[in-house]
């Protein structure tokens, strides 16, 4: 799920910068300490930065806020299998995001269907 892409929109119409892996944020839930999601700087020449954090599918509570400098693409959280990095499973999901007042996110998850 692609966050920030309008304001890159308005920034350069051009359409040719590229993805770029500009490194990642884990959002682990403070009540469990479970990793639920994964915020990968996709943009990170965007000037907007996001305050976000994600509600945790296992117990109910979220993650902190975290600041995100760039825009991004989220995911639910993905185990690797550290004996081949291309093998990765995807055990959250994210199933719905909320924008609030104060143009804070909220990533609600949920387990991945195995
Ligand atoms: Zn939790």
């Amino acid at each position: 799920m692609q966050v920030g892409i309008k304001q890159f929109d308005e920034q350069d119409r051009s359409g040719k910068i590229g993805l770029r892996d500009g490194g990642k944020t884990i959002l682990s839930c403070a009540g469990c300490t479970r990793p639920i999601a994964e915020c990968w700087i996709t943009l990170p020449n965007l000037s907007a930065s996001f305050e976000v954090r994600a509600r945790c599918c296992y117990c109910g509570d979220h993650s902190f806020w975290k600041t995100i400098r760039g825009g991004f693409h989220v995911s639910g959280y993905a185990l690797n299998n550290p004996e081949n990095p291309t093998d990765s499973k995807m055990i959250t999901e994210i199933v719905d995001v909320i924008t609030d007042d104060n143009e804070r996110t909220t990533f609600l998850t949920k387990r991945a269907t195995p």
